[in-house]
């Protein structure tokens, strides 16, 4: 069974998320239990825990397909101790509040090494590919601390591929294993892949051809033991352009052929599928037309 949503609204409180989802017919929904560019909020009160559970109960919809994201803020990567330790405070917090919400995931991007090394560079490569790993080590500590610090609690850590824009790390299905390879209990780790980030990383999905490459490599380098979450974006800039710029599914350069590959890959079933595409007027269309995507057995 496919799990389709979209990253919908919790303004107002993260009790209305369950029914924005409802409003468009969503079997799974996204949302930020803060706001995600703000570093502190207010701590989650009793009365607004009950109220979105009952309305999560109301949707129909299992915390398992609900997939919260942390906040944009967070740099669990930071090369300054500082904002460093600022990044593993708030991301701890946002587990805790996950828990709270008797929610199982946290989505996030790994990380930026932030450090600029010049176009003319001599070793520019050897010298980005050192930044890269010296930082994803820091990734792996600090989820390393935050699951040391939330032991009792049943949320998993879910890695989200990145475009690779600027110096965001994740944009290799590498990255994300050599995050998971450092994890101590990795029954807490998995990962979400973003379609419209693994195709401006590099990796098509177009033709049935390149699906089956992108997901095999996918499954040899990370495994699909570990994907907890999809993100269904069609993307505005071409493949390989490290950009990050998200479209409407069937009118960017991905197009429809690849959201039929994912609908009808028995690999991707039971997780959220979650829509963060541009126009949220039209989320309850796509997902139908996601849905109508899967092939009925003959
Ligand atoms: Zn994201
Ligand atoms: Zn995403």
């Amino acid at each position: 069974m496919k799990y389709v949503g979209a990253h919908v609204s919790a303004s107002g409180g993260v009790y209305n998320a369950p029914l924005n989802a409802m409003k468009i017919q969503a079997k799974a929904f996204a949302l930020f239990t803060k706001n995600q560019r703000q570093w502190v909020a207010k701590p989650l009160d009793d009365a607004t825990i009950n109220k979105f559970k009952e309305n999560l109960k109301l949707s129909g919809i299992l915390p398992k397909h609900v997939l919260p994201h942390d906040s944009y803020l967070i740099n669990l990567g930071h090369p300054e101790q500082e904002k460093l330790e600022k990044s593993r405070t708030a991301f701890i917090d946002e587990l805790e509040r996950c828990a709270l919400l008797g929610l199982e995931k946290l989505n996030f991007h790994p990380g930026s090494h932030l450090v600029k090394i010049g176009k003319k560079v001599t070793n520019r490569e050897e010298l980005i590919e050192k930044a890269e790993y010296s930082c994803l080590d820091i990734v792996a500590e600090s989820m390393n601390i935050a699951i040391n610090a939330t032991k009792d609690l049943d949320v998993k850590l879910v890695i989200e591929n990145t475009a690779g824009q600027g110096s965001n790390l994740g944009y290799k299905f590498e990255h994300l294993a050599y995050i998971i390879s450092q994890i101590e209990d990795k029954s807490r780790v998995g990962v979400c892949l973003d379609t419209c980030h693994t195709f401006t990383a590099g990796y098509d999905l177009r033709t049935k051809e390149a699906y089956d490459i992108t997901m095999d490599a996918f499954e040899s380098i990370v495994g699909f033991e570990y994907l907890m979450g999809m993100h269904i974006n069609d993307s505005k800039p071409p493949l390989g352009s490290h950009v990050d710029r998200h479209q409407s599914l069937g009118v960017g350069e991905i197009g429809w052929d690849a959201f039929e590959f994912i609908m009808n890959d028995a690999r991707i079933d039971d997780i959220p599928l979650i829509l963060e595409t541009i126009n949220e007027e039209i989320w309850s269309e796509e997902i139908q037309a996601l849905y109508d995507l899967i092939h009925i057995p003959k």
